[in-house]
């Protein structure tokens, strides 16, 4: 087993893997966002200056737990985070939706240019074999 330093307190505490905080602050966070969630469940409309001084729970956390998609707010809500390409508001996540397929496809593309070049030098074996077969055939003639 390791022993590593908290992300967040800098205490020393055993890893037993996934994030690298210790119990206290992971019992922390999970108290905070219990908060987030309540009051949001019956302030749906709360800003996130708003949430973030009726929980205690600051903006940047707010917002930490809205990118990793843990923290889900409602459409009408006028809380709202970055895309982190074109900057648009979106809900949750990382991308607006537009981006996150444009990303996807960007993905997509790049894997099959790989599967095609890893095609390839297979492709040309099987061409210069027919061509092989051919000759041989014109050979018996
Ligand atoms: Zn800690
Ligand atoms: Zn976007």
């Amino acid at each position: 087993m390791e022993v590593i330093n908290c992300k967040k307190c800098n205490r020393l505490f055993q890893y037993i893997g996934g994030r690298m905080i210790c119990p206290v602050c992971h019992e922390e966070e999970e108290q905070e966002f219990k908060l987030l969630k309540e009051y949001l469940y019956e302030h749906p409309k709360a800003t996130m200056v708003e949430v973030s001084q009726a929980t205690g729970v600051s903006v940047t956390a707010i917002r930490h737990y809205l990118r990793e998609g843990r923290l889900i707010i409602t459409n009408d809500s006028p809380i709202g985070i970055e895309c982190e390409k074109c900057g648009i508001e979106i809900k949750t996540g990382r991308f607006c939706e537009r981006c996150a397929y444009e990303l996807e496809m960007g993905m997509r593309m790049a894997t099959n240019e790989l599967l095609e070049k890893n095609k390839n030098p297979y492709a040309n074996t099987t061409k210069s074999k027919m061509h092989y077969l051919r000759r041989t055939k014109d050979d018996y003639k």
